[in-house]
């Protein structure tokens, strides 16, 4: 399988490059945040959860992350592989996600990061919150918070899978075509 971490902060472009990466190679796109906010739009109990800590810009705790994550990636039958997209975002996670494919006899080929700095970040979640429709772009002090957790408690993951020798930082700054051939080089390169 290919197993890839798509990593970066609020705003670095993770959902856009997602969805070249699956065409590209036929992964299963797993984005936590988009799980949790169909949740929050059927109106379930773990969307009501959700939407308390996404609201004000804090992460979900981890041990309702990991558990909604372990039931999505079991609902596929034999896949060619996952795009982890806004997870593992600490490191708790991040062991969980090893035990886990370790357990179905796989395991995180690379975690790819995009890097951008803050100022162009702030730009385009308010940017996106002009269409995207979500509370937590649209205010810049939540945006302000989500950075800071970002740096406080998801930054150091990258660690965790450097230590494994599977991190490449990717710069997130260009075209969205520029960056998704940064990409691809980075994908095959490792594959
Ligand atoms: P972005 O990366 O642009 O902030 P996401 O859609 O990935 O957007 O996440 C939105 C929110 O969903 C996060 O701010 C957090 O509250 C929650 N969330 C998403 N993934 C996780 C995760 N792995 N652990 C905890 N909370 C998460």
């Amino acid at each position: 399988m290919l197993n890839i971490v798509l990593f970066g902060p609020p705003g670095a472009g993770k959902g856009t490059q997602s969805e070249r990466l699956i065409e590209k190679y036929g992964l299963v796109h797993l984005s936590t945040g988009d799980v949790f906010r169909a949740n929050i739009k059927g109106e379930t109990q773990l969307g009501l959860l959700a939407k308390s800590y996404m609201d004000a810009g804090k992460l979900v705790p981890d041990e309702v992350t990991i558990n909604m994550l372990r039931s999505e990636v079991i609902k596929y039958d034999s896949p060619k592989g996952f795009i982890f997209d806004g997870f593992p975002r600490t490191n708790a996670q991040a062991e969980a996600l090893d035990a886990f494919l370790g357990e179905l006899q796989t395991s995180i080929t690379l975690m790819v990061g995009l890097e951008v700095e803050e100022a162009e970040l702030k730009q385009r979640l308010l940017k996106r919150a002009e269409f995207s429709g979500r509370p937590d772009d649209a205010d810049p002090a939540i945006i302000e918070k989500r950075i800071h957790v970002y740096n406080e408690e998801t930054a150091p993951v990258k660690s965790f899978y450097e230590a494994q020798n599977k991190f490449v930082a990717i710069d997130g700054i260009g075209s969205i075509d520029e960056i998704t051939q940064r990409l691809f080089a980075a994908v095959d390169k490792n594959i």
